[in-house]
């Protein structure tokens, strides 16, 4: 995965300071509830041991419950504002972490200056910070510091009544439980971050495939030669159009024809046909109201307008002028028996939309086209 090279291999942090946001973003959404039931079974442990307070020592187990109720209620109220935007899941992991801690170093405190025996709340200790570092998935950076404080705070409250020995014995255990923890830490943040980016990855493609996916949906609807819409997604427009205006406006089709395009062919060949149908194209854009009306190539050298709101009069004006700027073009055409230049036929049909027989108004213009070209080509004809 080549964007790991954007992760820090000792402090675990993303280099790129937006990827280590969105990190947080992700963390947050992703381990919320995970970690709100680590909150809750912490309070649950915290307070059941106050039946080994209460069981060990009982003269002391209400200074002992005093501190457990503390930290519960301190879980608890964590639990309810977790849920609110402001508050930071680590911030919060991390306050919790020490409070648990440091108040059973009270305790390991409090037991030890009455001359009684402690190494079992000792051991509490040890479970705390192990539980700690495998369910809240702090990040490593700050558990590093967790684990620092608490060792630094063991030892500070503890080295005034504690004998060299003991502390050094004690040491040791909880700095080999802290490294353990750390470990622990470390590899879950690892998996974590690196399943984090391969989730990005998984969103970035699909954002990819997307947007290809659009692409193609819209090449699918042009023409390539012309770069007019095809005839398919004419046929979605005029049903859309016909919806739209229903029993409210007119609308118009136009079904242009080139004249003796087959003879254009023959002579000058394929290609300049091709070439011949791009001016046409180009030439029926320049005359209509774009985004408004639509152009189409409906096939061959047919093409379609769709003119909505548009009535039999504006049609034939839009069709004449569509006819006359085409024959403007001058396009040399010696082949053709009516011009030495090449000229287009224009069937036109307006309709009311009415019911759903939209298909009617491209077979009226069609039609219009029939009889334009019967009655001698280069010439509008109404349906
Ligand atoms: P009319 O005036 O009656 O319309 O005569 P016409 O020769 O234009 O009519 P016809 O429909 O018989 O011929 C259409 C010709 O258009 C056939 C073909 O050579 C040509 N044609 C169709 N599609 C294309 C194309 O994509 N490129 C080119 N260059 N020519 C095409
Ligand atoms: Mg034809
Ligand atoms: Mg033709």
């Amino acid at each position: 995965m080549k964007n790991l090279t954007n992760l820090n291999k000792f402090t675990l942090r993303f280099t790129n300071k937006k990827l280590e946001k969105e990190y947080e973003k992700y963390y947050c959404d992703r381990f919320l509830s995970q970690i709100k039931l680590a909150i809750f079974f912490s309070a649950v442990f915290y307070g059941i041991f106050s039946f080994l307070d209460n069981l060990l020592y009982p003269s002391f187990s209400k200074y002992l419950i005093s501190i457990r109720i503390i930290v519960v209620a301190a879980f608890l109220f964590s639990l309810i504002i977790l849920k609110k935007k402001f508050v930071n899941i680590n911030t919060i992991s991390m306050f919790l972490i020490f409070l648990a801690s440091f108040g059973i170093i009270e305790i390991i405190r409090y037991l030890h200056i009455r001359q009684y025996e402690n190494n079992i709340y000792f051991a509490g200790l040890m479970l705390v910070t192990i539980f700690s570092y495998a369910f809240y998935r702090i990040n490593f950076s700050l558990a590093v510091i967790t684990a620092i404080i608490i060792v630094f705070g063991f030892n500070l409250v503890s080295y005034s009544y504690t004998s060299f020995n003991d502390l050094i014995a004690k040491n040791f255990f909880l700095i080999s439980d802290n490294l353990v923890g750390l470990i622990i830490s470390y590899l879950l943040n690892l998996n974590d971050r690196k399943y984090f980016l391969l989730y990005k990855k998984i969103q970035n493609e699909k954002m990819d495939l997307y947007k290809d996916k659009r692409k193609l949906e819209k090449l699918a609807h042009i023409d390539s030669l012309t770069g007019l819409i095809n005839k398919r997604f004419f046929a979605e427009n005029l049903k859309f159009q016909w919806k739209e205006h229903l029993k409210k406006d007119f609308l118009s089709v136009l079904m242009i024809d080139i004249d003796f395009f087959k003879n254009y062919n023959d002579y000058y060949g394929h290609l300049s046909g091709d070439k011949c149908l791009k001016l046409i194209a180009n030439a029926i854009k320049t005359q209509i109201r774009l985004p408004h009306d639509i152009a189409a190539r409906f096939g061959g050298e047919e093409f379609l307008v769709l003119l909505p709101k548009t009535k039999k009069e504006e049609a034939l004006k839009i069709a004449e002028r569509i006819r006359k700027k085409i024959e403007s073009l001058k396009i040399p055409h010696l082949t053709s028996k009516i011009a030495d230049v090449v000229t287009v036929s224009i069937g036109v049909a307006s309709m009311m939309p009415k019911n759903e027989d939209f298909e009617r108004i491209v077979l009226n213009a069609d039609t219009a086209l029939y009889n334009a070209k019967k009655s001698g080509r280069n010439k509008v004809v109404y349906f």
